[in-house]
């Protein structure tokens, strides 16, 4: 029986993950953070952690597991560069996967976009869209970024020299192979992802739907018993599903 600890645990995702762990004989909660909690005292307590939180715990859930020795989960998004530099130089110490979507049909169509991306060629524009619910603060979703970088995997470029966001206003068409981003936000939507690929009189588009949090909360669980016992690295959500 693995011990998770959880921190971000009042909120929709650290709520959903201990309901997921509540129906299972090979993982249970040991301990819970919140903002302001004892974070060393929750890493020692756990055979792993998994945080859904905000980038501001990051600093702090990465030197607890350090100072524990426990590997970490990391499912909160929108991370700096500077915190993904954080996440290297803890993986130097201990097992930390990081991944913007632990669900298995988010990774699998990743690779489905880098595989088009790749075939397609830089004639075929690319185009991202996103929605969720109305209280989400980072934008464009991880998720997107996610797929974001898939594409411009495929491509052979990098997504940071090719990205567009936020068109508003005139003179706002598209450069010559980026890949464009619109975020929609509203109701109690969990995530909805579309890749649009548009070439000159057809188009190809690639989507998922996530009906419910319990598809990122399974895969944060399967994620954390994955990386109990591994090697300290920087892991993904593709190596725990052999993608
Ligand atoms: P939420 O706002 O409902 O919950 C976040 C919780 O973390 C809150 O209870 C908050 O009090 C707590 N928190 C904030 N700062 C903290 C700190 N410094 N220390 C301890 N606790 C802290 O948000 P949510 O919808 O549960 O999403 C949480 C994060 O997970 C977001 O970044 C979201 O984008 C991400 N997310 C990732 C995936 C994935 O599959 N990787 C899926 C869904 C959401």
């Amino acid at each position: 029986m693995i011990g998770i600890g959880i921190v971000g645990a009042a909120g929709r995702m650290g709520r959903a993950i201990a309901a997921e762990l509540s129906g299972r004989d090979d993982a249970r909660v040991t301990a819970t953070a919140e903002r302001g909690g004892d974070l060393d005292a929750l890493a020692r307590g756990a055979n792993v952690l998994i945080d859904f939180s905000s980038p501001d715990a990051l600093p702090a859930v990465l030197d607890a597991a350090r100072g524990a020795a426990v590997p970490v989960v990391i499912g909160t998004t929108g991370l700096s560069a500077a915190e993904h530099e954080a996440i290297d130089a803890a993986a130097r110490e201990i097992a930390v996967l990081q991944a913007a979507n632990m669900s298995l049909g988010v990774n699998l169509l990743a690779a489905l976009v880098r595989e088009a991306a790749a075939r397609l060629g830089p004639g075929w524009d690319i185009e991202i869209a996103e929605m969720h619910h109305r209280h989400k603060v980072d934008a464009p979703s991880g998720t997107a970024l996610l797929l974001g970088e898939a594409a411009a995997a495929g491509r052979g470029i990098t997504l940071a020299g090719h990205s567009e966001r936020g068109r508003d206003g005139i003179g706002e068409t598209r450069a010559e192979g980026a890949i464009g981003f619109a975020s929609l936000r509203g109701g109690s939507v969990a995530g909805d992802h579309l890749v649009v690929l548009a070439g000159e009189g057809e188009r190809i588009e690639l989507g998922h739907r996530a009906e419910s949090r319990a598809i990122f909360a399974r895969g944060a669980v399967q994620a954390a018993l994955w990386l109990h016992g591994k090697a300290p690295g920087r892991y993904s959500m593709n190596d725990v599903l052999g993608l």
